[in-house]
């Protein structure tokens, strides 16, 4: 089997729906499709969330009311038959009279869940519809049936791999099933989610859980570039990337992947190739176990980052003190993205502040604490870059303008971190972009 994933902009449009109904059926392999939600919509339900935590319900109302006309002109152009038609209206009205029913009661964190979660519920039963209409014949898989994640928020795809092939053996006959990414339950049995871009993880996660063929992550880029295309202008598609290579790009912010949709396929290794929907027969990226090339491939950045600097005068010959100071982070749940030592110090970087007071209280038992804000890592991501002469004398030479907070180099065999202020990500990433790759052949 093979999942077929399509993002935001593959179905933010009728056209676009019937595009992804001309792809997913182009063969007659069996496969699991996924859907994001249209594009717009999972911000505008993090907008009526935001409202309803503010108890703003005139402003939640308003934002409900916009978006309901999106979807009332959205299945008129997508649906043409009264039948259709009429499932569809039944669709929206149900799921908007929960929206303005949640209007009513007191919000909370899991209702703001639930509001996240119609997004993806919208689309994928609006595509459903339109397959119907065309009477191709097609299984509706809902994910809330089997993707889970347990208190520690990790998937858990024994369970998932469990249940899904329970799900598909009903069902031998038929070769598209179609359910919805992003959203899962929790281990209190309330609807969760993956995070935002989360679809991708879904989609990862559910090819490992049925050992697929291949993982299809379908978007509005000709897969990975070599540079994030909305900041830098010039930037190229990648042909062939490894796991590791991806995995980083993801981890350090290319926003084409979620963080963390590379490692269910490399742990059973499941190809992954990303496409444009826009652009069926473009090349795009495939992603595989091997390793090809040498050198420096892409770069990604992430922002929203904060470094935090723990000063002992007794790390000198202190064993125990990294231990410590990791068991921190570690006893709040927050991830350590980069780390620079020195003999009195070290410094290490996170992106969730939820609960840096907490962790810098207690960090002060073992030292002084500084804390930076507004950070940016600037990765450059590569086969064997810490191996090959030269590369990271250009890297520093592209970045000689900017003052570095932090340098990580020797980690991986795949990634040099650098950590500027977040004002200068953009130009770092432009003029490593100049310094790093060979632009003459281009046209
Ligand atoms: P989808 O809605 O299909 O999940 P996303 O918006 O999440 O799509 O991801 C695709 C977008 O990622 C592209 O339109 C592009 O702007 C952005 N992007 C950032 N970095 C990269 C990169 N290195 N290569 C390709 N696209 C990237
Ligand atoms: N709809 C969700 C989001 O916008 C998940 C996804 O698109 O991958 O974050
Ligand atoms: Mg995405």
């Amino acid at each position: 089997m093979k999942i077929m994933k399509f993002g935001g902009t593959s179905v933010g449009r009728p056209e676009r729906m019937h595009q992804v109904k001309d792809l997913i059926t182009r063969d007659n392999e069996r496969k699991i499709v996924v859907l994001s939600a249209l594009s717009g919509t999972t911000n505008a339900l993090v907008g009526i969330g935001e409202a309803l935590a503010e108890a703003n319900k005139d402003l939640a109302k308003e934002r409900i009311d916009t978006l309901h006309k999106h979807y009332l002109t959205f299945y008129k152009e997508l649906l043409k038959e009264e039948a259709a038609r009429s499932k569809a209206e039944k669709v929206i009205k149900e799921h908007f009279e929960f929206l303005n029913i949640i209007l009513k009661i007191s919000f909370n964190e899991a209702i703001n869940r639930d509001i996240l979660a119609q997004g993806e519920l919208l689309s994928t039963k609006l595509f459903y519809t339109l397959l119907q209409e065309l009477e191709i014949n097609a299984v509706f898989l809902p994910a809330l049936d089997f993707m889970s994640i347990d208190e520690n928020q990790e998937p858990e795809l024994h369970k998932i791999s469990e249940k899904l092939k329970v799900i598909l053996a009903n069902y031998p006959e038929e070769n598209i099933f179609v359910t919805q990414g992003y959203i899962c339950k929790n281990h209190r049995n309330e609807v969760d989610n993956l995070k935002r871009g989360g679809s991708d993880y879904s989609a990862s996660l559910i090819g490992a859980a049925i050992n697929a063929e291949v993982v299809e992550i379908w978007t509005d880029i000709d897969g990975m570039h070599n540079n994030d295309p909305r900041i830098v202008d010039k930037t190229r598609p990648i042909a062939q990337l490894s796991f590791d290579e991806a995995a980083e790009l993801a981890y350090f912010g290319a926003k084409i992947l979620h963080p963390a949709s590379i490692w269910p396929a490399q742990q059973y290794n499941i190809a992954v190739k990303l496409l444009n929907t826009m652009e069926p027969d473009a090349k795009g990226t495939t992603i595989t176990a091997k390793e090809i090339g040498s050198g420096v491939k892409a770069l990604a950045a992430k922002d929203g980052i904060t470094a935090i600097k723990i000063k002992s005068s007794r790390m000198l010959l202190a064993y125990g003190f990294l231990r410590k100071v990791f068991e921190v982070f570690e006893k709040y749940k927050t991830a350590i993205d980069m780390i620079t030592t020195s003999e009195v110090a070290v410094s290490v970087t996170i992106d969730d502040l939820t609960h840096l007071k907490e962790i810098v209280l207690e960090l002060e038992v073992y030292g002084t604490v500084e804390v930076d804000n507004n950070q940016a890592i600037v990765s450059i991501v590569g086969n064997m870059i810490a191996e090959s002469k030269g590369t990271v004398a250009n890297i520093m030479d592209c970045l000689r303008e900017y003052p570095l907070r932090m340098v990580s180099y020797g980690g991986s065999r795949h990634n040099v971190s650098i950590l500027v202020e977040a004002q200068y990500k953009n130009d770092a990433l432009t003029s490593l972009n100049e310094g790093l790759f060979e632009w003459k052949d281009e046209v």
